[in-house]
């Protein structure tokens, strides 16, 4: 009996010492569990919204992961819409004329005996 309360009674002087600081601990483990689950919602909702961005789905997750849902949010919103089509135009200053073909000299003006270089023109569409 008297060996028992030797061995015993350290061991529970110990834990109940420490009950708080063990109680602490797991509050912030797991207060830090569930902020990173919180973390990685945001991110995965982020990503999620890519099919209507020109960014991949891949890039923003990885933006969103290393450099906070922040920077992927900013990167998501810089990104240009997925259905903006970028044409290439050759323009006639002469005869305000767009061609697409990729032409060195109109053909309008060339029928009126008038060399006109045509300009490439970058064209954005929806
Ligand atoms: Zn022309």
């Amino acid at each position: 009996m008297m060996l028992e309360k030797l061995i015993i009674l350290p061991a529970l002087t110990i834990s109940t010492s420490n009950f708080l600081t063990i109680a602490v601990l797991m509050i912030f483990f797991s207060s830090m569990i569930l902020n990173f689950a919180l973390y990685l919602m945001l991110v995965v909702m982020l990503a999620l919204f890519t099919p209507q961005k020109k960014i991949s789905r891949l890039r923003l997750f990885f933006y969103s992961l290393v450099f906070t849902p922040v920077i992927g949010f900013i990167a998501y919103r810089r990104s240009l819409p997925s259905y903006v089509i970028h044409l290439k135009r050759f323009y006639c200053k002469r005869c305000k004329v767009y061609f697409t073909e990729p032409l060195h000299e109109c053909p309008l003006c060339t029928k009126d005996g008038v060399v006109s270089r045509l300009v490439t023109v970058d064209m954005e569409s929806v």
